[in-house]
Formats: C-alpha cells, structure tokens, sequence
C-alpha cells in the first residue's frame, strides 16, 4: 500500500470546536493595538487588513480593543463601541472576513488606570508607574454600571456581525485590576475575598451569555500570569478560569504580565514559547478550550505546544503581521517560505507607543494593505540590476522578481544578508536568521539570478543594458577623528560581529546607538558560542526572576545573579543617558539585562587620543584613561555611494536606497520598507 503524505501540522491544522462554532484550525489571530482604527478610511483598511488574514487561514481574528465606556478608552482617540451608529459603521468589517471564510470576534477592552486619558478610574485609586494620572475608585454603583457596559457593547458587537466578543481580562487593564489584591483594596462585593474580586469578570461573562445566547462566541483572557508584586498565584487564576466557565465561556485565551511588569514578555530576549507553562496549568483546570501565547512565531513550534497538550489553541499576534499567509504556507507544505515575526517590536509596538498606526519590519504592506494594493502592475518585463543583496537590496529584488522582473541581484560577499548578518550574531537577535532564510528561498524561488562574490562596476553594469539599476551598496562604518584611531586595540563593530577579530577582557565602546547597544550585548556575553545559542527558557527565568511554582504571588522570585565575560564602557559624546535611541518597548529590557551584566556608560565624552594604555578622554571636562585591551568603534555609518558616482559618471540613472541612499538612523526598517516600495514601482 503506498503511503499517504502526512499533512503538516496535524493537530494546528485541525479543526476546533469552540462552544456553538467549528473552528477551522488552531491559529488564532490575537488582538492587536494596531491604531489603524484612529485613521480616515478606518474601516476600509481595517477590512481589508482582517480579510487578508482570514484568507490566509487565521483559524479566528481578535480585533484590536474597543472600549466599553469612555473611561476605558486607552487614550481620547482610543476605539470606543457604544452606539448602534457606531456597530453599523463596522459592518463592512466582519461581512469582509466572512467572505474570505473566516470568523472575528471583538475585543471589548476597558484599560482602567492604564487610560491615557484627564481622570481614569480603577478598582482602587493606585496609580500605576506606567501612566502619570492618577486613578479614581469606581463606586459600586459603577462597577455595575461597567458590567452592564460591556454587556451593551457585546450586543453591539453581535449588531456588527461579529462571531462574538473576547472579554480583556489580562495585562493589567480594568478587570485584571480587581482580581488581584496590588490594586483592589475595596470593601464591597468586589473586594476582599477572591470570590469578591473575581465577581466583576465572571458576572461580565455571566450577563453576556444570559443576553447573547448560545451561538455568540464568548472568549475570556486571563492573566496567566502577571509578574508584578501581589499579582495573583496560579490557584487564583485557576479557579478565575473554573469560574468564567461556570458563567459561560466557551473559550479562554490567556495574557501573559502587566504592562507595568518589568520582565520582557515577548521582545526578542523572550525565548521562545516562555510562557506555555502558564496556559498549561490553567488547561488542567478548566474543560473548555485553553490558548496559549507570545512568543510562538513557526507552526512547528504552535505544533509542538498542541501536541504536548499544553493548549488547545495557539494565538500568534505579530506572526499575523509578519506574513497573513502563514496557515496557507503552512498548510500547503510552504513553512519556509513564511515571513517569520522576529520580535523586534520596531514596527508595530513601538509604532503605535508613538501614536503610528502599526506595520511590520519584515512586512511592509502590513495595515498598509489599501495603498499597497493600489499599486499598479508592471507594464512591462524589465531586466533589473540590484546591487548589494543587503536587507534594501534583498527587499528590493524580491518584490520585483514577484511582480514579474527579471532580477540579477551582485553581492560583493560570499553570503547575502549585509549587515542583517551582524544583527544575528548578536545574542538574543537570532531571529534575524528567520529573516535571512525567508529572502534565501524568496530569492531562489521566484527565479532572482544571485551572484555572490561578485563586485559589479560602473562599466560592465552599463554594458549589461539593463532597464533599470538599484544601488543598494549600504555603508561602511564611520571611523572618528581621534588622535592614534590606527592602533592595533582599535576595531570596528563588524570586524568584530563578524567574527574576524576577538576582543580582549577589558573593552571601550565608542558609540553608543543601537550597534554600541548590540556590541555592548554581544561582548557581555560568555563566549561567540554562547552568544549565537538563544537562551533557553529556564536561563530566562532564572535571569529575570520567573517563578513558576504555583504558590508563587504574580510568578515572582528573585532574580539569580549572572555574570559577564568582560569588563565594559559604553561611551557617547552626548550628554543625555545612553540608550535613548532604542526601541520604546524593548530598550528597557535590553538596557536592564546589561545592567546585570556590569556596563558601565559614560556621557559627555571628548575622545583625546589612544596609545597602548588604552583610551585617554575627558568626561564632562574631567580628564580620564580607560585602561582597556580593545576600543570598538560604534561611531555610526557613512553610505557606501562610490557605485553609484561611477554610474551617474557614464551618464545613468540608478536608483539609491538603503545606507547608500542615507546612513544616518538606517535600520532593517527603513531598509526594507524603501527596498519594497522600490521593487514594487519598478
Ligand atoms: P547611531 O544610532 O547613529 O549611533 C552612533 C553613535 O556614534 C552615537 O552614540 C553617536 O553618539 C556616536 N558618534 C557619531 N559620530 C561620532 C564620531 N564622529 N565620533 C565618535 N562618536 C560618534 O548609529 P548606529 O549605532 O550605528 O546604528 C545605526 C542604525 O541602526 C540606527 O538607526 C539604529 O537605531 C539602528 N539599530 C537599531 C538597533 C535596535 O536594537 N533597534 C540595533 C542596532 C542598530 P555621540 O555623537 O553622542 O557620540
Ligand atoms: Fe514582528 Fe517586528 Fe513585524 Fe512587529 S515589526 S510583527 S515584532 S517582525
């Protein structure tokens, strides 16, 4: 008998059934602030960016939050669902995803004290470190009055066409805030015991069942574990989730810490699927089907979790982002060729704690699906030269060799990736490797002629009568202006990343942007093995104080101490603190675990000279040596545009992007975003 092929993914693939609704797999589309809903053609985009989705496979979307009331706006522009007019207006959304097979409910989100906005309340009048205004306690009155809210805003949901709602129980937003005793110090019936002050989630659940009925799709999220001081231990949550059940709930999502935690919980430094203990106790406490979340970004890793029956469902947020296609990749056979969420929260968190509606860094179109789908096709079949297969390069060749392009991509190297090469030497940043396979194999797969070790000049470029040339030649590290800058202990950040030279114990970083950051990480780590292994989830634990025994109030313990390979100074001229350049929503964590580690930075700098004893500075006026092995040099990048001068000399017109283009504040995003674009002109 010959063998069936084995469908991939099985149980990722198969079908869940979630109270009066079959889902088709166990991908969830999880909830994402995407500020897309504060913009003109709110709607349309939003439609579009849900209906891409759904016809990629997401086996359920979660829309962003919508606030019940307008104390729980997360800012005054928040999303807010409180009017019929207001459902009617988002019809258009659900009726998209539905003719793209797909199922969305509606997150009802109240943020309590996280509000940005005059005065918010909360179950107690605690402020919290993360939000300058001060809450003010809901009266009781209130607090039933909120119930009611969200029972009016889940009808309202059900007006709309949406399968249903998820009640935000997590991340330290409103209802997270009375379950847990660091918050709620009320004396009513929704303080004190747990049952008090789990009473305002369940009767959410409780009335929202009673008025919908069966066939609305009612999710809960819980926190499953909230890492901050006099958060809840796991029989708490447990019985949290035994008791939303009882009240109704056909399915329980889980969150994973407090906005105001001080542990990382899915920046890149998370290793991946840390948090799978946590949704596993809870699906050992309840008989619905259990979520779990963050930092799962392959289907081999969502089929991994579901196998191990750790949960029933895997909710991937940022994946969606990343690639809509990522069930249909993964279904089809096509798991390597998925646009892989590297963690880097550069694009889509940090955008929107900027007030940006959010993107993504290694795709572009994401929440941008209406202006890029207005790009018009290509006229005709060109032949097109790119040079440099850096990030710009690479984004660059792949999109035109998908609109059809007849792509030659010249890489001076032996490898493609530029500088993307650098990043994934850094410990931590391994998920660039993801980023690299996916333009390996788009660059194979849609036929781009890749050739490496091969430097293009002006001449033979011109001679190859191309339609269209792309320089895409990047940057070449800045080297400052200081008095014996020749000396053997002086490297650059890329001789260095890229393995060519070793530093000694004690080192000076000159420079102290994103790359002195990346340098500064990789120098504190143990050896270049230990840095290009990710750190495993209990090194993770044990670094930043992770609890997972049960009894364990919020997941909390102390941190163990590490130790670091060598002794080092982050230097910036500036006077401000160093770091203030790195992403909003990773920095602290970054800046946190190199604490740990023992840097030491330094503001104010004037470099004098650097001899054999090391390097000779004067810090805010006051003169100082730092008596080091190696000086890295971080001081930025200038374009590497001599190609582009030798082709504009034979009378062409190429055109630049990338570092080549502007070295200053380049990064993967600019790069590729630019190169995208580019490519899809063309
Ligand atoms: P950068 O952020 O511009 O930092 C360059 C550093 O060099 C600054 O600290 C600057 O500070 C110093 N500097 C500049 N000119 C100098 C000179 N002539 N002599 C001595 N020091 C000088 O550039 P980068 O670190 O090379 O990073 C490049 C890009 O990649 C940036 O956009 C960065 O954000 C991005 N990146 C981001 C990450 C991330 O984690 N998000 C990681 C890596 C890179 P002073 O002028 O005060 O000395
Ligand atoms: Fe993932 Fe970065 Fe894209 Fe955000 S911007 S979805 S973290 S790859």
């Amino acid at each position: 008998m010959p063998h069936e092929p084995m469908a991939p993914f099985p149980r990722l693939l198969s079908p869940l059934k979630v109270g009066a609704h079959i889902l088709g797999n166990r991908a969830l589309m999880g909830s994402m602030h995407t500020r897309l809903e504060s913009l003109d053609c709110a709607v349309d985009r939003l439609s579009l960016f849900y209906a891409e989705r759904a016809r990629g496979g997401a086996g359920l979307i979660v829309t962003g939050g919508y606030a019940p009331c307008q104390d729980g706006l997360l800012d005054e522009t928040g999303p807010l669902l409180v009017t019929t007019e207001q459902a009617d207006a988002l019809k258009p959304i659900p009726q998209a995803v539905h003719a793209e097979g797909g199922k969305i409910i509606l997150q009802i989100l109240h943020t309590g004290r996280y509000a940005k906005i005059a005065r918010p309340v909360g179950a107690s009048d605690i402020p919290s470190r993360i939000n300058p205004r001060a809450p003010r306690a809901l009266s009781t009155a209130e607090v039933w009055q909120t119930i009611e809210d969200f029972v009016r805003c889940a009808e309202l949901a059900q007006r709309a066409g949406f399968d249903g709602v998820e009640i935000m129980g997590s991340e330290g937003y409103l209802l997270n805030q009375f379950t847990v005793t660091r918050t709620n110090k009320r004396s009513d019936e929704f303080g004190g015991s747990v049952e008090n002050r789990h009473r305002l989630p369940v009767e959410i659940v409780r009335r929202t069942r009673e008025r919908l009925g069966p066939e609305f799709l009612l999710m809960f999220r819980v926190s499953a574990l909230d890492l901050v001081e006099d958060g809840a231990p796991a029989d708490e949550i447990a019985q949290l989730a035994q008791a939303v059940q009882a009240a109704g709930a056909d399915i329980i999502n889980t969150g994973i810490g407090w906005h105001e935690a001080r542990i990382p919980t899915i920046a890149y430094v998370v290793p991946r699927a840390a948090w799978r203990f946590a949704a596993a106790r809870i699906k050992k406490a309840v008989t619905i089907p259990v979520i779990v979340s963050n930092r799962i970004n392959t289907p081999a890793l969502a089929e991994d979790i579901l196998a191990s029956g750790d949960a029933d469902m895997v909710s991937m947020a940022r994946p969606f982002l990343a690639d809509a296609d990522f069930v249909r990749k993964a279904a089809q056979g096509r798991a390597d060729e998925i646009n892989t969420c590297i963690a880097c929260n550069q694009a889509c968190l940090d955008y929107i704690f900027a007030d940006r509606p959010a993107t993504c860094l290694v795709n572009p179109r994401a929440g941008r699906e209406l202006e890029f789908s207005l790009m018009p096709p290509p006229a005709a079949r060109r032949k097109v030269a790119v040079i440099g297969a850096g990030a710009a390069g690479l984004a660059c060749a792949l999109s035109a060799a998908e609109r059809g392009h007849a792509v030659t991509l010249f890489e001076a190297g032996p490898e493609i990736g530029g500088q993307l090469n650098l990043a994934r030497a850094v410990p931590g940043k391994q998920e660039f490797n993801e980023l690299l396979r996916y333009f390996k194999q788009g660059v194979a797969r849609h036929g781009v002629t890749l050739k490496l070790d091969t430097r293009a000049d002006a001449p033979s470029l011109a001679a190859g009568h191309y339609d269209r040339i792309v320089v895409a030649t990047g940057v070449r590290p800045r080297l400052p202006q200081i008095p014996g800058i020749p000396h053997p202990k002086v490297v650059s950040y890329a001789d260095l990343l890229s393995g060519r030279v070793q530093a000694g114990h004690k080192v000076a970083v000159i420079g102290a942007g994103g790359i002195g950051f990346d340098v500064a990480t990789f120098l504190l780590h143990e050896s270049p093995a230990d840095a290009a292994r990710p750190q495993t989830v209990a090194q993770f634990q044990a670094e930043w104080g992770v609890d997972t025994s049960p009894t364990a109030a919020g997941g909390l313990k102390p941190a163990q101490p590490v130790s670091a390979a060598r002794e080092v100074t982050l230097l910036q001229r500036k006077p401000e603190k160093p770091g203030r350049t790195l992403g909003m929503s990773t920095g602290w964590a970054l800046k946190a675990e190199l604490a740990r580690r023992g840097l030491r930075t330094l503001s104010g700098c004037t470099y004098e000279r650097i001899d054999d004893t090391g390097l000779h500075l004067s810090v805010n006026g006051v003169p100082q040596t730092l008596v080091v092995d190696t000086i890295v040099l971080c001081a930025g990048q200038d374009s590497e545009n001599t190609l582009a001068a030798e082709l504009r000399a034979l009378g062409l017109a190429p055109e630049i992007i990338g570092g080549a283009d502007l070295a200053a504040e380049l990064d993967a995003l600019r790069a590729i975003d630019q190169g995208t674009r580019l490519g899809l002109a063309l």
